[in-house]
């Protein structure tokens, strides 16, 4: 196990981007994932047909020789498992190269969401390294608006990952349900995701794959950034990688010009327009007509939409990535202090949850 060995002896270097940065930088080409517009469709086929996404980078899974904790580098702080260890109950949910499972350890009781993938569709797809990534990556965050991967494990055909149990699912199904977000609600969400990406960007983590279906509802109804497929340790070089979902690429990704960590800035815009309007501010009928609007056009706002709101999503995708808002500036912009702040956090936190 090479690869996954590789991408995981970080040996408690939590923030070592330096190392970090180069394997990823040379393994190349990557694809984009589903455009958008398909999202609720393959939503609703989720666990049927998505074997033809993220399929690119080179290298394999297969063979990999028996590891023990200690070559993995988590052996100090977690324990080594096998399936042995777990009970498996009810299935969460289906994605792309396996299912994700209720899960208990049977030694503490602890409960925890198994996501098992197929080795084999991960190297025919050749989306180990980004498996690797996502592992070295997450594996390390420690924030409570981040979803917690805990350990991992494998065996001859898969590869398990013990993550953080997230009963509400994912954000976008709240979203798909309610159609859009009150200000109040946007608001109160928007600021743990910021939080959690000031976090990030702190340890010079770019996420690069900002959307609802990649936030999951925790316990209390806490928001948690999941899915670091797409994330890189971005420390001082800047990166030219096509990534991220059509609609939330930032015109600087579009014009394959280098960027660094304000991508996160254009999806977070993008994904406030989106709790707000329902949609995303760019969506049109092919790639080509997304990528104009995306790098000429302007988001027009419903009616309904507060003059405020408008304010702090034009400031964010801000076509020139130097201009647009920090998340510092974010917190206290105007529409997230008249949301939440004062007695209103109490009041947002008592009605839609999260950690206070
Ligand atoms: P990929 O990770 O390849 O992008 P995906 O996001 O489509 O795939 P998974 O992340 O494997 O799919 O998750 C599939 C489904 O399982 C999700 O839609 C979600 O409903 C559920 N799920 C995933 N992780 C958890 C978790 N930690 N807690 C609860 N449910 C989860
Ligand atoms: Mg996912």
């Amino acid at each position: 196990m090479a690869s996954v060995q590789a991408a995981s002896v970080d040996k408690g270097k939590e923030n070592d981007a330096k190392e970090e940065n180069a394997p990823v930088v040379s393994g190349g080409k990557e694809t984009t994932p589903p455009c958008k517009k398909q999202r609720a469709r393959e939503a609703a086929a989720r666990g049927s047909d998505k074997s033809s996404e993220k399929a690119q980078l080179a290298g394999h899974l297969k063979g990999l020789p028996a590891q023990v904790a200690e070559d993995l580098g988590i052996g100090i702080e977690i324990p080594w498992f096998s399936m042995e260890d777990i009970d498996v109950g009810r299935r969460l949910g289906g994605g792309k190269f396996g299912s994700v499972y209720v899960a208990r350890c049977r030694r503490s009781g602890f409960c925890f969401a198994l996501k098992i993938l197929n080795k084999a569709q991960l190297i025919k797809h050749r989306v180990e390294h980004q498996l690797r990534r996502e592992i070295e990556i997450q594996s390390h965050c420690r924030h409570v608006n981040i979803l917690r991967l805990y350990s991992f494990f494998h065996d001859e055909k898969r590869v398990y990952l013990m993550l953080e149990l997230a009963p509400g699912g994912e954000l976008f199904g709240l979203l798909q349900n309610r159609g859009t977000f009150s200000e109040a609600r946007s608001a109160w969400y928007f600021k743990q995701l910021v939080e959690a990406f000031q976090y990030c960007h702190g340890k010079n983590i770019i996420h690069r794959d900002i959307k609802p279906e990649n936030i999951l509802i925790g316990l209390k109804d806490t928001l948690k950034i999941a899915d670091f497929g797409w994330a890189v340790h971005a420390p001082t070089s800047r990166r030219e990688t096509f990534c991220g979902t059509l609609d939330y690429l930032p015109p600087e990704i579009v014009a394959s010009k280098s960027y660094g960590k304000h991508v996160d800035l254009w999806g977070l815009g993008i994904l406030l327009y989106e709790f707000l309007v329902g949609k995303p501010p760019f969506e049109a009928p092919d790639q080509p007509r997304t990528c104009r609007k995306i790098t000429s056009g302007v988001p027009s706002f419903p009616p309904h939409i507060t003059r405020e709101a408008k304010d702090l999503i034009s400031r964010l995708l801000h076509k020139d990535p130097k201009h647009r808002m920090t998340l510092d500036q974010i917190l206290l912009h105007p529409w997230m202090v008249e949301n939440c702040g004062g007695d209103n956090a109490n009041i947002l936190h008592r009605k839609y949850g999260g950690m206070m």
